[in-house]
């Protein structure tokens, strides 16, 4: 039997039918439902002309339309291109064109983005607004059309567990995104190794904190789906209305971006924090959570902390610093370390780490190296790019230009990006360790450190800071902090107070940019 996709929303329906699936701001749908209403939608696809291969787009906040586009899609045998919700119209030209991409639903609010490009859209036949009551002669209005087909099974095509699934554009935190490839088997088995590390159960109730369109919300409609969890929509990330959801849905589970954490720990700093009746299971995160949230979440808010690290090329997730049951014996700190750290290997993932001269380093936390995975859910390559492609699919292995040492017991500890990483005097430094330790400094909200050159050292640390609304920090305490925590030749020898910090729409902070405003682009 093929591993496809579709299986997911088909076991859910005939096991969970009468559940809820999915909250969106007062709408809510069961599984069943759900079912009937991707049949309509892939059947009002067929009719638009959409055919197996064919690309569809998703432009839209997380909701029950972007959810139920998942399935309706995936059904077909069309592979869904979902789109940043952050990016310029001409990002939209460029993706759009690039895949080729023949049907576009876009959420009422976002389609003034869309309209003054409209006629820059090569391939795009048929634009679906998700919202608009009433639709004209090239625009559809989503409910009024969906309503024109019927709910019972479509023919599905014959499918492949390698047919492409998903054309995922990269998060563009270091440059033009480009379109990963990702099939009906990677997704699947991702789904089905997160499903288990993450412990997901009909129990669940997920909230959607991580942007659907991006590759972590993405997996996720997938596994929870499968389980048969409820999903709650969160359109707009803010802090005051996710403690608002946890509580009237009765959430158990998020996965989200360190920065949206730091926000939450932030307001529950200012607000109080009333613990939940049920019990939140976990917070997943990935993009270097600095350690010192790790303990925050886990005592302040009596969150279970669970890290995870991955990339759009991998499906994404690869390791997780889950604690195993043999470990719970562990005292807290000593558990803090541990999931501070990438930590190791989802199953089917094969990961280590490659010294330049391409030997794997020793498990001894001391060499450095650029982590590699082969297995499960590493792409096909690059739509559309072979060069691309080649340069970090070698032998086999997705290189993925992050640099990490690995522990005696195998864990991994990303030290950071290739790109990202400073070379003072000839040594290393991790602006991921600089940024944790700042993160440590009660007044410190958030931190971003960058290469910038030294005349002396050839390049030295740059740090960037926002401050706590109302406390009181100056560059010679932050650099006498950092200097008393880490080895001198790492503290930054600048500090640059900022009022916010550039981020992407999946809450990372853009280094590129403050390189770009802080004096040079790192090749
Ligand atoms: P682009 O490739 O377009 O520049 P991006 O790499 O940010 O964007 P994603 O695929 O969303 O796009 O992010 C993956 C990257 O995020 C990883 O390669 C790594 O650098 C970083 N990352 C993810 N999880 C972690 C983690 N737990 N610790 C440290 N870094 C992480
Ligand atoms: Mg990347």
């Amino acid at each position: 039997v093929p591993l496809l996709l579709t299986d997911f929303l088909d076991r859910a329906v005939k096991l969970y039918g009468g559940k809820t699936a999915i909250i969106d701001d007062g709408k809510e749908f069961t599984y069943a439902q759900v079912g009937e209403r991707v049949n309509r939608l892939s059947r009002g696809l067929a009719d638009l002309g959409v055919q197996k291969g064919d690309r569809v787009a998703y432009l839209a906040p997380n909701s029950s339309e972007m959810y139920e586009g998942f399935y309706g899609v995936l059904q077909l045998g069309a592979v869904m291109v979902p789109l940043n919700t952050r990016l310029i119209p001409d990002d939209y030209v460029y993706i759009l064109n690039h895949s080729e991409t023949k049907v576009l639903f876009v959420d009422q609010e976002l389609y003034a983005q869309i309209e003054p490009v409209r006629d820059q859209l090569k391939t795009v036949k048929s634009i679906l607004v998700h919202g608009l009551e009433t639709g004209n002669d090239n625009t559809f209005a989503y409910e009024e059309w969906l309503s024109l087909f019927e709910s019972s099974d479509i023919g599905r095509p014959e499918m492949d567990e390698e047919d492409l699934a998903t054309l995922l554009y990269t998060s563009g935190t270091t440059g033009k995104p480009k379109g990963v490839m990702l099939t009906h088997r990677s997704n699947y088995l991702h789904a089905l190794t997160s499903m288990h590390h993450l412990r997901v159960s009909d129990r669940d109730v997920l909230l959607h904190v991580l942007p659907m369109f991006h590759v972590n919300g993405w997996g996720s409609p997938f596994y929870y789906t499968a389980n048969g969890a409820v999903q709650v929509c969160l359109r707009k990330v803010q802090p005051a209305d996710i403690f608002k959801k946890i509580n009237a849905y009765g959430v158990t589970v998020m996965h989200m971006a360190p920065t949206v954490l730091n926000s939450l720990l932030q307001y529950a700093d200012a607000h109080g924090y009333e613990k939940p009746a049920q019990e939140i299971r976990i917070v997943v995160a990935g993009s270097a959570p600095p350690p010192a949230f790790v303990k925050r979440v886990e005592e302040e808010l009596q969150w279970e902390f669970i890290q995870v690290y991955g990339m759009t090329e991998a499906s994404p997730l690869i390791t997780t610093s889950i604690i195993r049951d043999t470990q719970k014996h562990l005292e807290p700190e000593a558990k803090y370390r541990l999931k501070a750290k990438a930590g190791y290997a989802f199953i089917g993932s094969d990961v280590r780490v490659f010294t330049e001269t391409g030997e794997e380093v020793q498990h001894n936390g001391r060499v450095i190296g650029e982590v590699a995975v082969r297995g499960n859910g590493v792409m096909e390559g690059y739509w559309d790019n072979p060069e691309g492609t080649a340069e970090v699919i070698r032998g086999g292995w997705y290189f993925t230009g992050d640099m990490a040492v690995v522990d005696e017991e195998g864990n991994i500890e990303i030290a950071d990006r290739k790109k990202d990483i400073i070379i003072s005097g000839g040594e290393n430094i991790s602006s991921i360790e600089v940024e944790g330790v700042l993160y440590d400094h009660p007044a410190v909200q958030e931190a971003a450190v960058i290469s910038v050159p030294h005349e002396k050292w050839g390049e030295t640390p740059l740090a960037i800071v926002v401050i706590k609304e109302g406390l009181l920090t100056s560059e010679e305490e932050l650099i006498a902090f950092s200097r008393s925590k880490l080895a001198h030749f790492k503290a930054p020898t600048r500090v640059i107070f900022a009022d916010e910090l550039p981020k992407t729409a999946s809450g990372k902070i853009q280094k590129v940019h403050l390189r770009k405003e802080f004096w040079r682009e790192k090749e």
